[in-house]
């Protein structure tokens, strides 16, 4: 009876003394988890998200999870914004990568993502690329694309301040950035729906803004809309309020754009130039490719709350990590397809390093607001001195426009570099 009574003592004491012992593995795990959280998302915040110290007074990252606050003054007196723990890390990705306004509606309402958890449950995992379709592969894929810049004519072009004008002694060169990347998107669009991709582009017409209409219809709206208002219209110049109201505009609503076909990708396509060689009007010898992805924050543009949403998405998500891959694999195309070296200088202005040579965290308009994967391509020098004459003649006629050999040559490049990113994955 006693050695029963023994028995069971022994038993309940072992129990609990391996239950505790449990308990504290447990409780160690999940600290050492923590620490390893808090550790790896300092590193990366140091990397690819402050651009200078003035950014980590809004950001605390400690063993518990992520702070946001609204300006310096609220991290001393520990007033938060928004507060992720880490628990819940995997909710606020997923809520991220399916519905990023409703995350920002909650991060807005200092909500927890797992407020959304049931809605996350029924989502199914989209269609994605298929290898063993060759002819089609990118059935289920939606990519979207943003031809930079909006002149539809070269006195547009002028105001926008990107064209191409020379005289060399054989050739009068004339040609603005704006037309050769609508025409490599048009191409490029095509070349994907070839493939089975569903795309988008942000403006509709060569000459078009985001908004559906030219500069111009645009500007005479603005105006009218002032009138109507009866607010002043005094020194509200075309090329004024182009630099000082429209441009930052435009650049939002093709955020919006994007954002509400919900690609799977992003590339927004811009040529480059040596700016060294400006107001570029003689050729340079220079050639090279660069790209941008978002983080590398400025203490200045974290002012608004969605910029800080967006900066936490950017630690938090592996969405900054993504687009580092496919612009390497695009930038890696531009030098085997175009044969134009990457810009592999380790700082590139108001940019970070990303650790893939060419590619730069820039706190671009796009690059901070377009959800999901994003490549903000810079191919070759438009002032280069054969580039600028291969750019000049439009001797193909693809996708129903005509353009250059060279542009047909830019939109493979991007071609190429999504399929290959595509394939890695
Ligand atoms: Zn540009």
């Amino acid at each position: 009876m006693v050695s029963h009574w023994l028995n069971s003592f022994c038993c309940a004491n072992y129990l609990r003394a391996a239950l505790l012992w449990l308990l504290a593995v447990g409780a160690a795990m999940a600290q050492t988890n923590n620490e390893y959280l808090r550790e790896t998302y300092q590193q990366k915040f140091n990397q690819l998200i402050e651009g200078e110290t003035g950014v980590a007074d809004y950001v605390q990252i400690s063993n518990k999870g992520v702070t946001i606050y609204a300006s310096p003054a609220d991290k001393k007196a520990n007033k938060s914004e928004y507060f992720l723990e880490w628990d819940n890390l995997a909710v606020f990705r997923a809520l991220i990568r399916h519905k990023p306004q409703l995350a920002y509606e909650l991060y807005q309402k200092k909500k927890t993502p797992e407020t959304a958890l049931s809605l996350l449950q029924k989502i199914k995992e989209p269609f994605g690329w298929n290898a063993n379709d060759l002819l089609r592969p990118l059935v289920g894929i939606k990519i979207a694309i943003d031809p930079g810049h909006i002149a539809g004519n070269m006195e547009t072009a002028r105001m926008e301040g990107k064209y191409i004008q020379m005289d060399l002694d054989d050739e009068k060169i004339g040609f603005y950035e704006s037309e050769i990347a609508w025409e490599t998107a048009q191409v490029l669009k095509y070349k994907l729906e070839g493939l089975g991709a569903q795309v988008m582009l942000t403006r509709s017409a060569p000459g078009n803004t985001a908004f559906g209409i030219t500069y111009k219809a645009w500007y005479d709206r603005y105006l009218q809309q002032k009138k109507d208002k009866k607010e002043s219209i005094k020194g509200l110049t075309e090329d004024r309020v182009f630099g000082t109201t429209f441009r930052v505009m435009d650049l939002l609503e093709r955020c919006n754009n994007i954002n509400l076909f919900q690609p799977d990708l992003t590339v927004v396509i811009h040529y480059n130039v040596d700016g060294g060689n400006a107001p570029w009007r003689q050729p340079t010898k220079k050639n090279y490719n660069v790209a941008f992805v978002g983080g590398g924050f400025l203490e200045s543009e974290l002012k608004n709350q969605d910029d800080r949403f967006q900066l936490l998405r950017l630690l938090l998500t592996d969405e900054l990590e993504k687009s580092i891959e496919l612009s390497r694999y695009v930038l890696d195309s531009f030098e085997s397809i175009l044969k134009v070296p990457t810009d592999k200088s380790p700082y590139y202005g108001n940019s970070l390093p990303t650790g893939t040579p060419g590619v730069n965290s820039r706190n671009l308009t796009l690059t901070r607001k377009v959800y999901g994967i994003i490549c903000y391509g810079e191919s070759l020098y438009q002032d280069n001195e054969q580039e600028c004459r291969a750019l000049n003649r439009k001797e193909e006629i693809i996708a129903g426009i005509r353009t250059s050999k060279r542009v047909v040559e830019v939109a493979d490049a991007y071609l190429e570099g999504i399929l290959n990113f595509y394939r890695a994955q």
